[in-house]
């Protein structure tokens, strides 16, 4: 495996692959979730490349950066096990000039949800990525649907800007009790931990609602802020389609259902798509 921590390196070690390629960006501190995307990336393609790199861009006044886990030697020891070809680790310096020009996310799908409770996260997140793809130049780029709008933005600039890249969009991984597996999950006592499970409990619930005939949208989400009363305060719990329009009616195979709320320190994020 190739680590790659300058521009230079990575395109020396990006022009020796040959045939498809596929790419996995991640922030670190790898877990099952990532090495999930890691593995479909080396089935379908002849080589990977990963980027392990905390994008301050992303990062609103008074959010994590500094304490956002990082953890370089595991990832390394992670990427290698697993076959990445290429480890992308650059500074900030390596990514970033001052003044930059800057890439905004869409009006309207940018700045609900997520982008409401974090305004500029997704423009931060857009600059990144497109940032990545131009330099990976890969054949593809794996996302989890744990992020989901950011899958949906990704898809878009991809779409808008004519990038040359096909977008796969991966499974949720879970830890045997249902919590969606987070780098932030790390900040959570066992305590908390147990707590954390309402999301998915609440995404179940609406699950079971929705096989047992329940389609409208005010009733299920009534249904998960019970359960959701564990958290310690729930920012958002969403019913929209697939290209994140409020609904009133589950339209199945149409549908994500969307939960933010903070146990403890972290602020965590889980959905569904039905
Ligand atoms: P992050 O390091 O949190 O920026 O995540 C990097 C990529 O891994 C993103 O595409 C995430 O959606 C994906 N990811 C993170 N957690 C999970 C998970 N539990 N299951 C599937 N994908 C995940």
């Amino acid at each position: 495996m190739v680590i790659a921590r300058t521009i230079q390196e990575l395109k020396e070690a990006r022009a020796s692959l040959k045939g498809s390629v596929g790419f996995v960006p991640t922030m670190g501190a790898l877990h099952q979730g990532h090495l999930s995307l890691i593995q479909r990336a080396k089935e379908e393609n002849d080589g990977v490349v990963v980027s392990v790199f905390v994008n301050p861009t992303q990062f609103l006044e008074g959010e994590d950066l500094d304490a956002y886990p990082r953890r370089e030697e595991a990832d390394r020891l992670i990427c290698e096990r697993a076959g990445v070809d290429i480890l992308f680790m650059p500074t900030i310096d390596q990514m970033y000039e001052k003044d930059e020009l800057c890439i905004g996310a869409p009006a309207i799908r940018g700045y609900i949800l997520e982008g409401e409770k974090r305004p500029g996260h997704f423009d931060g997140m857009l600059q990144i990525v497109m940032k990545l793809l131009n330099l990976t130049q890969t054949t593809r780029a794996y996302f989890g649907k744990k992020d989901a709008q950011q899958l949906a933005l990704v898809m878009q600039m991809v779409r808008n800007y004519f990038l040359n890249v096909e977008i796969v969009p991966c499974e949720i991984v879970r830890d045997e009790k249902g919590l969606a597996l987070s780098s932030r999950n790390a900040y959570l006592s066992s305590e908390e931990k147990e707590r954390a499970l309402c999301l998915s409990r609440s995404l179940k619930r609406a699950t079971k609602m929705v096989m047992a005939g329940e389609l409208d949208a005010q009733k299920i989400r009534s249904e998960m802020l019970e359960v959701l009363k564990e958290a310690d305060e729930v920012e958002y719990v969403a019913i929209v389609d697939r290209a994140f329009r409020a609904i009133e009616k589950v339209e199945i195979g149409d549908t994500i259902i969307l939960v933010a709320a903070w146990v403890g320190k972290p602020r965590l994020i889980d959905n569904i798509w039905i």
